[in-house]
């Protein structure tokens, strides 16, 4: 039986998608449409070892889906010609009401649209997405996967910011951390190549893309994460400053009169790894760095001093740790941020091997610390589309 998902990601002004096998993670064909609304939109889709751009303007997020289906059509796989058995969607902000998957239907869509105020940048795209996909696949199952799911676990000593009763029970302020597909799929490959049960196995992950964030996950479960409200805490990101006294508001807008969107604004688009060195691309950082330039220099100490905070911190709080994982764009192809994070840890137990690390880009789930090092540091490619395939099936499986 077909276990093929097809999931979709949907932002503000773009929309990813990606034809999957739940089962082995094959991906047949997958895309992007960019632009949305603008008239310079494009979609690129990617089938058959082949990648096709066409330029064209997308008007708003159903034009985008249509977009895609064109693609199918003319590029392949004719969606009509394999048996597409559900889409699956990511949403950011699942609140504390979504620990798990969860079917689409009018009441879920009225629960993430409550959750708005938590995720004002992303639940309304992820609601566009919603729409459209039950718009023009009416007859197939819709699964919402969370990024904010996998966080639940959270203890309530490691949720609870110290607030006043009524911001934490009358506006749900607390932490909820993201990214959450991708530390399920990676906390599962990280044991196998362990060798251990997930349920025995205590982890580090270290989640760096454009956004990055840490997270403890023991025996798979996740008990802390440097995410908080927003994704705007923790580590050092390409846009976003992650932490920062959070009096730096209150002193910005008492000295330059700025309103508070502003400075989350800038914040959340103009800092991080941008505000530092100019230049929020990791690879082009690390060009600059290996030119001289000094702001690359500082935001790459900045980056992996932040890691190596919450390396110690999150060593504290698990208590005994089997390994640090590195997944996504910068943890799988930085060897330097590997070795700047986790340098003079030995009396830890962590020593990553130069040789192991040092080999460029990772694609496989591969061991980059030494034989001695009781700590293992690993390196394993997060696959989010296949996670999410995966939690669809699961969740429509029995249907
Ligand atoms: P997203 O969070 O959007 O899914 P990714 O996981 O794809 O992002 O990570 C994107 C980041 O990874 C970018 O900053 C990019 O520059 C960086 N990156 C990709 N390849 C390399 C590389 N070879 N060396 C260093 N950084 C890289």
């Amino acid at each position: 039986m077909s276990t093929l998902v097809l999931v979709v990601n949907t932002g503000s002004s773009s929309l990813k998608y990606s034809l999957v096998d739940a089962d082995t993670g094959d991906e047949l064909a997958d895309g992007l449409v960019e632009q949305i609304g603008e008239s310079s939109g494009a979609v690129t889709h990617r089938s058959g070892g082949e990648e096709r751009r066409d330029e064209r303007e997308v008007a708003d997020h159903e034009a985008a889906l249509r977009a895609a289906l064109d693609a199918f059509d003319e590029h392949g796989p004719s969606l009509d010609e394999v048996d597409v058995r559900a889409v699956g969607h990511r949403v950011v902000h699942g609140g504390a009401r979504f620990s798990s998957p969860a079917l689409v239907d009018d009441d879920l869509v009225d629960a993430v649209t409550s959750l708005v105020p938590l995720a004002p940048l992303h639940n309304p795209a992820n609601l566009e997405g919603l729409a459209v996909a039950r718009k023009l696949f009416p007859d197939l199952p819709q699964v919402a996967v969370f990024d904010t799911a996998f966080h639940q676990t959270l203890p309530e000593h490691a949720y609870t910011y110290a607030v006043p009763r009524s911001w934490r029970e009358e506006h749900q302020i607390r932490r909820y951390g993201f990214h959450g597909t991708s530390y399920a799929f990676v906390s599962r490959a990280a044991a196998d190549l362990l060798d251990k049960p997930v349920e025995e196995t205590n982890l580090v992950v270290l989640h760096l893309g454009n956004g990055c964030s840490a997270t403890a996950v023991a025996g798979g479960r996740s008990v802390e994460t440097s995410m908080g409200l927003t994704p705007l805490e923790g580590l050092v990101m390409g846009t976003r400053s992650g932490d920062l006294d959070p009096a730096v508001h209150a002193h910005l807008h008492r000295q330059l009169g700025w309103a508070l969107e502003k400075i989350d604004g800038v914040l959340n688009k103009e800092s991080g790894l941008k505000g530092l060195a100019g230049e929020n691309d990791f690879r082009r950082l690390v060009q600059l760095r290996a030119d001289g330039d000094e702001g690359a220099r500082l935001a790459f100490d900045v980056y992996c001093h932040r890691i190596r905070k919450y390396v110690g911190a999150y060593y504290a709080v698990l208590g005994r740790v089997d390994a640090i994982v590195f997944t996504a764009g910068v943890g799988e192809n930085s060897a330097a941020v590997r070795a700047c994070s986790l340098a003079g840890l030995e009396r830890l137990g962590i020593e990553v091997d130069e040789s192991a690390n040092g080999v460029g880009r990772i694609t496989e789930p591969t061991r980059v610390s030494t034989d001695a090092s009781e700590v293992a540091v690993l390196v394993v490619p997060t696959n989010e589309e296949w996670e999410i395939a995966r939690q669809t099936m699961a969740v429509v499986g029995g249907l």
